[in-house]
């Protein structure tokens, strides 16, 4: 019998978004501590790679200090496979059309993977599909890419980028959570028809039900707003860890990081805060979270699901590896307080495995009819 709630944990496995960090720091050892940690406590993971920043790493291959990260990385993503775990993919388009100048790699302000050219997205799907499975493939022949997340949740406008995911065999699209709105990347999801179940989207407007089942679905990230008091241990964390570390990057930059780099916020304005009881408002996420407010925010959003009726329900946690550093212990305490404490109603899955539950069982997911 299955459990009713089945935990997604999806890990976005990348440097920063404006290209700063190093594969060593901000993949592979978090990466890393992560997979032991799951394996401690039998829980399943998905690595969301971005394989638009590994394409890239290859393309400048000539200087050895990028082939050696981009090594790094394929041999990290191949041990994720080889250990057991599921690797699926992300893709941050603000890496297509960077150029690797005097050391630093300078990403455009495209953050929206639908705001590239048509043609840059059916090339980016079908190289990042490709160079994924034959990746992968060398350790577990019947690996297939089957799931997507946006990089930066954009996924807009979706009608050519949904044809092109299709193409390539991905029917799992991860990216919508009801209410974001990032204005300067072309991005809103305010209003969605469906706040919280799979279901399977309209292709031209990801935020509206289809009429009938189809072939992808889109498994929304639940929406999360904590009290004021949660909210405040976590700014205070953040605060008191700023103050331990004086810069999130622990590579050490020689000089300062030029300008276009310092100044690139292509997602300045997006709406986390409103003006009520509970202003801020995010999604169940594993970062730079003190344990208080991981658990906290876990069990609201359990609560409110278990409202529903629904047979089989993901729940998405979306992960960043790459805010782990100063956090470990809390994502552990998090991690085995979901298997000891939730162990009659939820169970931890991967892309992979809920992808074969749906092709069982397209009921999973809603349409109109
Ligand atoms: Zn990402």
């Amino acid at each position: 019998m299955k459990k009713k709630f089945l935990v997604l944990i999806e890990d976005d496995f990348e440097i920063m978004g404006n290209g700063l960090g190093n594969v060593a720091d901000l993949q592979y050892l978090p990466a890393l501590a992560l997979m032991n940690i799951a394996e401690k406590y039998g829980v399943k993971l998905t690595f969301m790679v971005d394989v638009a920043h590994q394409l890239t790493l290859k393309k400048f291959c000539k200087h050895p200090e990028v082939k050696i990260q981009s090594k790094l990385w394929a041999e990290t993503v191949q041990l994720m496979i080889e250990r057991g775990f599921d690797v699926q993919l992300h893709l941050h388009p603000q890496w297509v059309n960077s150029v690797y100048k005097d050391g630093y790699f300078h990403l455009t302000d495209v953050w929206n993977i639908g705001r590239l050219l048509p043609e840059e997205q059916t090339a980016l799907i079908a190289d990042s599909v490709d160079y994924l499975e034959s990746l992968l493939r060398q350790v577990r022949p019947e690996y297939d890419v089957c799931a997507f997340k946006g990089g930066a949740w954009g996924l807009q406008p979706s009608t050519h980028l949904m044809s092109e995911l299709g193409k390539a065999g991905i029917h799992i699209i991860m990216g919508p959570c009801d209410g974001m709105v990032v204005k300067r990347q072309g991005l809103d999801y305010s209003g969605m028809e469906e706040k919280n179940l799979p279901y399977y989207p309209n292709h031209d407007d990801l935020t509206k039900i289809a009429d009938a089942s189809g072939k992808s679905v889109v498994i929304p990230l639940q929406s999360y707003s904590p009290d004021l008091l949660t909210f405040s241990k976590y700014i205070f964390n953040h605060i008191f860890s700023g103050l331990i570390s004086k810069s999130p990057l622990r590579y050490y930059h020689s000089g300062s990081i030029p300008a276009d780099i310092r100044e690139l916020k292509p997602l300045k304005g997006k709406n986390d805060f409103t003006l009520n009881l509970r202003p801020y408002r995010t999604h169940l996420k594993i970062g730079d979270q003190p344990f208080s407010y991981l658990k906290k925010s876990f069990d609201t959003v359990i609560g409110k699901l278990r409202e529903y009726d629904a047979e089989r329900i993901p729940v998405l946690i979306e992960s960043h590896t790459k805010q782990y550093a100063q956090n470990y212990r809390d994502i552990e305490r998090f991690i085995a307080y979901i298997a000891e404490n939730y162990e009659s109603e939820v169970e931890f899955g991967d892309m992979s495995g809920y992808s074969k539950e749906l092709q069982d069982n397209p009921n999973l997911a809603r349409s109109k009819k």
